[in-house]
């Protein structure tokens, strides 16, 4: 029902306010003539006239200005242009019916004042309760990755946003799923993680609704943080030769008791001067193919999405843009991760561009996969990138779904 509501959206608003509308129109007329047949008559050919028009305004509308995006300044005029053809409508209607130009005046007037205000309550109804986007973010990493924030405070700032769904998705871990907190009632918390998986560029894989205490998922993961830990000593021996001095000690200090990762060590050559920037950093010295950078151990593709799928969580391709591929290719890696179960796709990303966007919703129709949408939060550590996505809700609605049962 639900779903049918949102898929016809505009057809159900419509005939929705025109039985208020109606409903209205009877109550105003009747009030002044005291008669119901006169009041229900000219409510039935209202109906049909004012259709009629409404549909002639938009069309005369369209001619005079297009619409452009937060234009507000036409969408007021428009609102105030139907009322007055609206009001001469009614005004004709009732002059008609009733032969009393007193009443023909009054109701019009009466009508664009209650109308104005029926129709702005409709509006916020239906935006309330069928509201076409959804705010959410299913892609955010905490201080048990290389986020800024605690998995408190993104929680309490998803809720400022007005978030209706959060997932935190650290990278290769769920520490945070023990540390979260009392969780507003606001908001509702999807457990999350984001592996990376061996490629030759970039893939990662999200995980979604997992169990948390699957034992073989956390041993993997364990595994890999340890190879990461084996892996950030030996960069900082590495950088030290070099004469870029930090320590362990205030690698953890800047991770704020988190998982230590590349992000940290950029900051903390740019608290101590080495570096002018954060992305100078990893341009000259972290990124691949730097003088610093070192491989981590990472898992095959296949095997991080059945660990996903045997904890019982949904397999997601995280920002497909990052794969580097193109659009050939990438539809080559989907279909070979759809054999190894892959049930979703990352359509909406910060970063993806509206083309991508279209791109990446017409693989999911494909080839049967759920969409997601997140922005990467890392809260300070990549300032630009803003929590909360907007999206249309109807992409969303299936992964919504496949996540609640
Ligand atoms: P790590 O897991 O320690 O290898 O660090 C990976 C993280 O470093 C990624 O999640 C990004 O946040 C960041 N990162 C990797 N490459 C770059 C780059 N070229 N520029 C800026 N940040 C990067
Ligand atoms: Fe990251
Ligand atoms: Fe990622
Ligand atoms: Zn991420």
């Amino acid at each position: 029902m639900r779903k049918f509501i949102l898929k016809n959206r505009a057809l159900v608003k419509t005939i929705s306010w025109r039985i208020i509308a109606s409903v209205l129109t009877i109550a105003i007329i009747y009030s002044l003539s005291r008669d119901i047949v006169a009041a229900v008559s000219i409510v039935g050919v209202e109906f049909f006239t004012k259709m009629l028009m409404y549909w002639a305004h938009e069309k005369g509308w369209s001619y005079i200005s297009k619409p452009k995006k937060g234009s507000k300044v036409r969408s007021l005029i428009k609102t105030a242009s139907w009322r007055v053809v609206a009001s001469i409508d009614t005004l004709v209607l009732v002059l008609l019916v009733t032969k009393e130009p007193i009443w023909a005046g009054s109701a019009a007037l009466i009508e664009s004042i209650v109308k104005t205000i029926g129709y702005y309550f409709h509006e916020r109804a239906w935006n309330l309760g069928y509201k076409l986007t959804i705010a959410l973010d299913l892609h955010t990493h905490t201080t048990y990755s290389d986020g800024t924030y605690t998995p408190h405070e993104l929680i309490a700032h998803a809720v400022e946003k007005e978030c209706e769904y959060i997932s935190i998705t650290d990278h290769d871990n769920f520490e945070h799923i023990s540390h979260l907190g009392e969780i507003s009632k606001n908001i509702k918390y999807i457990p999350g993680v984001e592996i990376s998986a061996e490629f030759k560029k970039t893939l990662h894989i999200l995980g979604y609704g997992f169990d948390p205490d699957h034992a073989e998922l956390k041993s993997a993961l364990n595994t890999l943080q340890e190879a990461r830990r084996k892996r950030n000593i030996a960069m900082l021996e590495n950088m030290a030769k070099k004469g870029f001095h930090i320590s362990m000690k205030e690698l953890h200090e800047e991770s704020r008791g988190g998982i230590v990762g590349r992000p940290h060590f950029a900051n903390l050559m740019l608290a101590k001067g080495y570096v002018k920037t954060y992305q100078e950093a990893f341009d000259k010295y972290l990124a691949k193919g730097q003088p610093f950078y070192m491989n981590k151990q990472r898992l095959e593709p296949k095997e991080a999405i059945r660990l996903i799928l045997d904890a019982g969580g949904i397999p997601v391709m995280a920002h497909p843009y990052q794969t580097d591929l193109t659009s050939p290719e990438l539809e080559a890696l989907i279909v070979e991760l759809k054999s190894y179960g892959l049930q979703g796709i990352e359509a909406y990303y910060c970063q993806h561009t509206k083309e991508q966007v279209k791109e990446y919703l017409e693989y999911a129709k494909k080839y049967d996969l759920l969409v997601t949408a997140g922005s990467d939060f890392h809260g300070g550590n990549k300032p630009d990138i803003d929590l909360g996505m907007n999206v249309n809700r109807l992409h969303l609605l299936p992964f919504l779904e496949a996540i609640e049962k």
